[in-house]
């Protein structure tokens, strides 16, 4: 082919690519609010120490969202002002129809990320979602579980230069200790995350460097009075797994007598290894492990941790990984061992398997707690999973389960 030709089918790709572009913005919108399915916008769940739960009125009445920003009453503990001195957990919507992971937890200027999917452009998303939350600019820790596409791909972004890495200044890094994919976006990952310690100041341990406290790694972080984080330990830190899922790095947050846990997509093996080999305690709060998929959140885990409230990652119905709609996520096998502990349930975002489209569940959900009261409210809905419009078509409440 002659120059000429070459440079025509350049430009041709371009205004292609533009065209779909813009497409794509109309068909997605930006964030929350653009579902509609669901009504009830605004409204908090909101519980005692015993996690009740009891949901608030479309008015809002007990509302602790985003309206109270700014009004800093020093007399309520739980105002979201800018003096709010508990612990903020925000579980943001990836921007898209693919499945992921992304957990950001902050008190006061110091922030923990938990994975960023889901894909690439999702850091379209995340980046201004984290400049809003993280005014300073520095992610004081940064926590990726493995090495799936869908909890790394928007640290790296399209190309490098518009992800998450690039984009902030990173404290301490603590990652997977081993990889079994070959893929491209992991090894980018890899690639610029090095870049952070090299030429951006950040620390890089691995879990299993934590756990042990070699080279200058801690097993437990303190991120205010009160407030803190430890690696758990599981055998996949130290033994290959034949599903990448399974070396998910394992962390439990604790503030005051209150528990957190995040175990990213570990399935049933690590799950074992966890309860094993760590002294679990009762846990205030769990992200579903791997999206809701019957592969994770057995009973293993779940009698030992007993969680009041339950957060799931993914695009509810999504035929992204099954057309099976009983194992699309969240899966009737976790929601029926889930219902035995609970039924504060919450999912982000609502699938379509139209693919192109998406909507919002429960859309961004903040938890703000400070160690004794805790309030969820989604961006969309705070509507518990099993009354929402997708399950009752989709999926049954076990006559068992918590009423
Ligand atoms: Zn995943």
């Amino acid at each position: 082919m002659t120059k000429k030709i070459v440079r025509y089918l350049l430009s041709l790709a371009l205004l292609l690519a533009l065209i779909l572009g813009a497409c794509a913005c109309s068909l997605f919108g930006t964030n929350a609010g653009n579902a509609g399915e669901q009504g009830d916008t605004g409204g908090t769940q909101s519980g005692d120490n015993n996690g009740a739960g009891s949901t608030a009125g479309p008015d809002g009445s007990d509302d602790t969202d985003k309206g109270d920003a700014g009004k800093d009453d020093p007399d309520d503990p739980m105002d979201d002002g800018n003096d709010f001195q508990g612990l903020k957990i925000i579980f943001p919507e990836l921007g898209n129809t693919s499945n992921g992971d992304c957990t950001l937890l902050k008190t006061g200027d110091t922030e923990v990320l938990i994975d960023a999917g889901s894909k690439r452009e999702s850091a379209k998303r995340l980046v201004p979602f984290l400049r809003e939350h993280c005014t300073d600019g520095i992610l004081e820790y940064v926590i990726v579980t493995h090495a799936h596409e869908d909890h790394i791909a928007a640290f790296v972004g399209q190309n490098g230069t518009d992800g998450i890495f690039s984009s902030f200044k990173c404290g301490t890094i603590i990652d997977f200790v081993s990889k079994n994919t070959t893929s491209r976006i992991s090894s980018d990952y890899i690639a610029w995350r090095d870049n952070e310690v090299k030429n951006d100041g950040a620390v890089h341990y691995t879990a299993l460097q934590c756990w042990n406290e070699t080279d200058g790694a801690q097993r437990e972080y303190t991120l205010a009075e009160g407030i803190s984080f430890q690696i758990l330990y599981q055998k996949y830190y130290e033994t290959k797994a034949s599903e990448e899922n399974n070396y998910s790095v394992c962390t439990l947050f604790t503030q005051g007598d209150e528990h957190y846990l995040f175990t990213g997509d570990l399935e049933k093996g690590g799950e074992e290894s966890l309860v094993q080999n760590n002294d679990l305690p009762h846990c205030k709060l769990y992200k579903a492990g791997h999206h809701g998929s019957k592969t994770s959140s057995n009973d293993v885990l779940l009698s030992v941790i007993q969680p009041k409230y339950v957060c799931i990652c993914c695009c509810a119905g999504s035929a992204e990984y099954t057309s099976t709609n009983e194992n699309t996520f969240p899966t009737q096998d976790t929601v029926d061992r889930l219902a035995r502990y609970t039924k504060n349930i919450f999912v982000t975002t609502l699938g379509s398997n139209l693919t192109s489209k998406y909507g919002c569940m429960n859309g961004d959900i903040t938890i703000l707690t400070d160690g004794t009261q805790f309030s969820l409210t989604g961006s969309n809905n705070s509507t518990i999973l099993k009354d929402t419009a997708w399950f009752q078509a989709n999926r049954t409440w076990p006559s068992y389960g918590v009423e």
